[in-house]
């Protein structure tokens, strides 16, 4: 059985000090047995939601990182900086980060094997743009990410990695896809991952839908076959909306 998996992705929102003030409003309430809760904060909230959540059984994601260990890289965060803070997820490739920050299958692929190194659970973003989709495109889009980004990890490691099909036409925008389209999508990015590995490994890793999840939606994803949760965005900023969404799963 895989356990669901509901992470909030806060993008570039929220400063520490309301951070630690969100920790205390979920504390004892997302929290549900059977269901991962992760938050994805901003670098510089990671220490006092870390605080905050101790004790509880919510985990702490950052929503990128550098595959370098150290170095001269101005502005970048290590793995190692992260696991210091007890930072346990790590969102790689977001399509925000690919549009505009020039993350690519490579660094993408370098990221989520650098993962490991820190004990981080790589997040790992696929997903199609709206032209895609409109070509026929998906599940080719979705290959050559998928594909690229699991190259040289172990069984094990793959096992491990939780995917996130989100097609980028449904991101921030309120226009999701339908729960059996996104199922179709993620049963075939199973299939990828038996084809890559194995069966087992396909039946073991996680993969979730992200894109305009909300807690009156989140249910019809969650009754899909192959959905194991939800990357959540926009309704992941409020408390009662983020607790919600964790029961719901
Ligand atoms: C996201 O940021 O990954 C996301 C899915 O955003 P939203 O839920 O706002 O569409």
């Amino acid at each position: 059985m895989r356990k669901p998996i509901i992470a909030g992705n806060w993008k570039m929102f929220k400063t520490a000090a309301e951070a630690a003030s969100f920790a205390k409003e979920v504390s004892g309430k997302a929290e549900v047995e059977g269901v991962e809760s992760v938050i994805c904060a901003p670098f510089t909230a990671l220490p006092a939601l870390t605080e905050a959540l101790q004790g509880t059984s919510i985990q702490v994601g950052a929503q990128n990182f550098h595959w370098e260990e150290n170095g001269a890289f101005t502005g970048e965060i290590s793995g190692a900086m992260l696991q210091e803070l007890g930072v346990k997820y790590v969102i790689i490739g977001h399509s925000e980060r690919r549009a505009y920050f020039a993350e690519t299958d490579e660094t993408v692929n370098k990221k989520t094997l650098a993962a490991f190194q820190y004990d981080l659970t790589p997040i790992v973003c696929v997903g199609e743009k709206l032209e895609e989709r409109e070509a026929g495109q998906t599940k080719e889009v979705c290959k050559e990410q998928t594909v690229a980004a699991l190259k040289g990890l172990s069984v094990e490691q793959a096992a491990q990695v939780v995917i996130a099909y989100e097609p980028i036409w449904a991101i921030g925008t309120g226009k999701s896809s339908t729960a059996e389209d996104a199922n179709e999508v993620i049963a075939y990015i199973r299939e990828l991952v038996a084809e890559a590995f194995d069966a087992q490994t396909a039946q073991s890793i996680r993969i979730q839908y992200g894109g305009s999840v909300k807690p009156n939606n989140v249910k019809e994803y969650m009754g899909q076959s192959d959905i194991d949760g939800a990357l959540v965005g926009g309704a992941s900023l409020q408390a009662d909306s983020y607790i919600q969404l964790v029961e719901g799963a």
